[in-house]
């Protein structure tokens, strides 16, 4: 792939985060170090190589930083202090950055002011949406109080209005985020001209993917032992999350009742293991970038404060929301319902196509590809066994 050398590329990368790059002086003991090269896939230094050279072109078509475990090893052995780990994470914020084609995530992860203003005038929009719903036309608010004191959400809010929202809302996620895959699926796969995939190619790697995404058995191999603990909180935030978004926008009418469900009922006890799931993670994620005590938390971007941030505070509205609904007080039920809408709406919005939380997306997409891009090439038996800048 013949490229123009872009000499702003490293000065652009900057504001990902990239910022010792300079240092390194090609020495390869990162490759040597990293658990994941393996033939034709050599960590971080081709990666390195393609930042240190400008390869613009080469870098955007990279899979690489996706496949990267984040463990830190090449960062605690560089002997330049080039902190090659933290350079494959600020190229997948760039790579997000690449791969959306509204061009919005550029924006906010090249601006903080501009990522937190449009999260409060996106939670102002909901308040106001919020206010004139509830004032006009219902706005009798004594409807909203049941018999025995407690509120009454669906009388307020019926689950179908709120579903309604939360669809168009979703619709227009799940749009975003699968022409996000499709313009990655083409920078990887259909950009490379010395692929050659056929249909049946794509159905192949579907039989070695739960091997390929376990990162428990790449993550044994670290040094960094402290990191079984890490992909395991890693893993109950993300199913957690998953587990209340799923029931937000597929099983709301079973989750938003105004009956308050004895403490062994499987909607309480699904909601409080997600719950526990989102608290712990919260905390041990905000620690560990706090006293930066590994080597994959040293360097916070602001996006991970905000992700972590928005997280934190749409979990506690959340136990507030559940705490004053079965303690039968109405008018912090409403008002925390309201708050709860506000940091839930724009963390979504902003967060799911945009910024951090896509990561959980590309990343099973690029192992995908990776193994895609590996069975393809050992297929035609021209696997490379130097490393490949193109
Ligand atoms: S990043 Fe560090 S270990 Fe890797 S090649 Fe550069 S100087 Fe060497
Ligand atoms: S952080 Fe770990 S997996 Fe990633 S490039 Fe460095 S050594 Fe390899």
């Amino acid at each position: 792939m013949s490229q123009r050398v872009n000499l702003d590329l490293k000065k652009e990368l900057f504001l990902y985060g990239a910022k010792e790059w300079n240092q390194c002086f090609q020495c390869g003991n990162c490759t040597a170090t990293c658990h994941t090269t393996e033939n034709g896939f050599f960590f971080p230094r081709k990666t390195v190589r393609q930042v240190l050279m400008g390869l613009k072109k080469s870098l955007q078509t990279n899979i690489d930083p996706w496949l990267c475990t984040y463990c830190g090893d090449c960062s605690r052995t560089c002997p330049r202090d080039a902190n090659p780990a933290e350079m494959m994470m600020s190229i997948r914020r760039y790579l997000i950055s690449v791969y959306d084609w509204t061009g919005i995530s550029k924006l906010f992860y090249k601006s903080k002011t501009l990522e937190v203003t449009s999260i409060i005038v996106l939670s102002i929009i909901v308040m106001v949406l919020y206010l004139i719903y509830t004032t006009f036309p219902s706005g009798d608010s004594s409807q909203w109080i049941g018999p025995d004191g407690g509120a009454l959400i669906n009388k307020m809010a019926p689950w179908q209005t709120i579903h309604l929202g939360d669809w168009l809302m979703a619709g227009a996620l799940v749009f975003l985020v699968i022409t996000n895959i499709f313009y990655m699926w083409y920078k990887i796969i259909y950009d490379d001209k010395s692929l050659k995939v056929g249909f049946i190619d794509y159905l192949k790697p579907f039989s070695k993917l739960v091997k390929l995404i376990n990162p428990d058995v790449k993550y044994a191999k670290c040094d960094e032992k402290k990191l079984t603990t890490y992909w395991v909180l890693h893993a109950f935030l993300a199913l957690s999350y998953g587990t209340l978004f799923a029931i937000i926008v597929f099983f709301l009418d079973w989750f938003q009742t105004d009956t308050v469900y004895p403490f062994l009922h499987p909607q309480r006890i699904l909601g409080y293991i997600a719950t526990i799931g989102l608290t712990v993670g919260i905390i041990y994620f905000y620690t560990n970038r706090t006293l930066k005590n590994m080597e994959n938390s040293k360097y916070s971007h602001f996006t991970d404060w905000t992700f972590l941030i928005l997280l934190f505070f749409t979990t506690l509205t959340g136990i507030l929301l559940h705490v004053f609904r079965i303690y039968g007080l109405p008018q912090l039920t409403y008002v925390t319902y309201m708050l709860h809408l506000m940091v839930l709406v724009p963390m979504l919005v902003i967060e799911v196509p945009f910024s951090k939380w896509s990561h959980m997306i590309y990343r099973p997409f690029a192992l995908y590809f990776a193994h895609l891009k590996k069975m393809v090439i050992e297929k035609s038996k021209t696997i490379p066994h130097q490393p490949q800048y193109n």
